[in-house]
């Protein structure tokens, strides 16, 4: 099924006609109502009636991230505060304040949104929907509750915390879909696990996952462990919360709301805007948002655009899994290095345990990368010998995809610390200068 399919199936042509419209609209509203946009388009030169065709959006200038902290709170709002019926903040993984405001419209534009990506996953309205988000400024748990509300789904605000009531909750009311991070879903599938559930069991169909990055190589583990389909979704706080794109049945990347959301690729270090296929940044204009609109906003996620046609009839543009956002790049010895990178090298490692942390420390100006992984549960008890082998094998194995040297830490099972929203992968106690 198709929620909206006079929007989410149109030809190119229609398409464009509705995001310039759109465009023309969101771009007069900014410059006369906005301080920041009004300057910042004065001193660029360029004017709202300087958008004739789609592609003038390249006119426009970047906003960064920096924009909404110095405009923190209310200063970016395009509407009297009166106006505002909700206001929602970042869960603040990069540390940057930013409050971001919606009208009634922009709330029910949300709901149907996120309709729109649940039913590209797959749900309905026969569905049970356990949302283990948490409820509060956070944008996941409202955003999703709303959403899968006007789909009609039954659901169970569940928030996050309490895992072993999370499970039990999921026995008793029949839960379909479970909505949460994917590291929160791994650690609740080992709570069930100890608690002897049998997860083969369980009612439970599909995974509406996001927040957070999530390698095939994870899917596949938490697809297994769980016995259910995972379908992945994106968005961020900056712009409303999920919402932006979700991926459908083919599992073939993720569908982006692009009569809402005009997605740009651009090289991080130049500006310069790239084609379909190339890996970027991705940059995301809200075309519909009255109270917080965004224009041309780095979100500095790393991805790649597809244009080609999608089996599920939907013709919207889809964006590739995020592989990691350019906040999480660590910089090693003058090396990049994503999380995410790791992460595929550990799961594909017989006798550890998909939970990791990165410590990135210095020592006389030499940055160390120590990769501490968990044993997983079997190995315990395995002889030093093997331990010291396993070691090697890990060390190996990351200093090649990295092509630099790490070194590697067996945890024992479970000592590293579980979160209910997004995993914390990095601690850099390297000195700020
Ligand atoms: P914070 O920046 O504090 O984490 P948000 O909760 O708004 O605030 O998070 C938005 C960010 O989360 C995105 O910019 C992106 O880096 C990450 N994110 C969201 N959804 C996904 C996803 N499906 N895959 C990978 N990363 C995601
Ligand atoms: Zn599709």
């Amino acid at each position: 099924m198709i929620w909206e399919p006079n929007y989410e199936c149109l030809s190119r042509e229609d398409m464009q006609s509705i995001q310039l419209d759109r465009l023309q609209s969101v771009v007069g509203n900014v410059y006369n109502r906005v301080p920041h946009y009004t300057k910042l388009f004065d001193e660029h030169g360029v004017k709202p009636e300087d958008i004739k065709h789609i592609e003038d959006i390249r006119k426009l200038p970047f906003t960064t991230k920096e924009v909404l902290s110095n405009n923190y709170p209310y200063g970016l709002f395009a509407v009297p505060l009166k106006e505002i019926v909700r206001i929602h903040s970042s869960s603040g993984t990069t540390g940057k304040q930013k409050v971001v405001g919606y009208t009634k419209r922009d709330i029910r534009t949300w709901a149907n949104l996120i309709a729109r990506i649940a039913t590209m996953a797959g749900v309905t309205d026969e569905d049970i929907a356990q949302i283990c988000f948490g409820y509060g400024l956070f944008t996941g748990g409202f955003g999703l509750h709303y959403g899968l509300e006007k789909l009609g789904a039954m659901i169970v605000p569940a928030s996050t915390g309490n895992t072993e009531r999370q499970i039990t909750m999921m026995q008793d009311f029949g839960t379909t879909v479970l909505v949460s991070t994917p590291s929160y879903a791994l650690y609740m599938v080992e709570v069930a696990e100890e608690m002897g559930v049998d997860t083969s069991k369980l009612k439970l169909k599909v995974g509406l996952f996001g927040a957070e990055p999530c390698t095939l190589n994870m899917r596949k583990e938490i697809e297994r462990r769980w016995n259910m389909k995972v379908t992945d979704n994106y968005g961020m706080t900056e712009l409303g919360g999920p919402g932006v794109a979700g991926e459908c049945e083919c599992g073939e990347g993720m569908h982006i709301n692009e009569d809402h959301f005009f997605p740009e690729i651009i090289n991080p270090e130049t500006g310069e805007v790239l084609g379909f296929g190339e890996t970027g940044e991705l940059v995301l204009t809200s075309l519909t948002r009255e109270a917080f609109p965004m224009i041309r906003y780095r979100t500095r996620d790393i991805t790649m655009l597809i244009d080609e046609p999608c089996s599920c009839g939907r013709s919207t543009v889809r964006m590739k899994k995020v592989t990691g956002r350019a906040d999480d790049m660590l910089i090693i010895r003058g090396v990049n290095v994503y999380p995410s990178q790791i992460e595929t090298v550990l799961l594909e490692t017989e006798g550890v345990a998909p939970h990791y942390q990165l410590i990135v420390t210095q020592h006389n100006y030499m940055d160390d990368l120590e990769v501490q992984v968990e044993l997983s549960g079997d190995n315990f008890s395995g002889k030093f010998k093997e331990l010291e082998e396993l070691e090697r094998t890990l060390r190996g194995k990351i200093n090649k995809a990295l092509q630099i040297s790490v070194r590697v830490k067996l945890l024992e099972p479970k000592s590293l610390e579980r979160t209910v929203g997004k995993a914390k992968r990095i601690v850099d106690m390297r000195p700020k200068e």
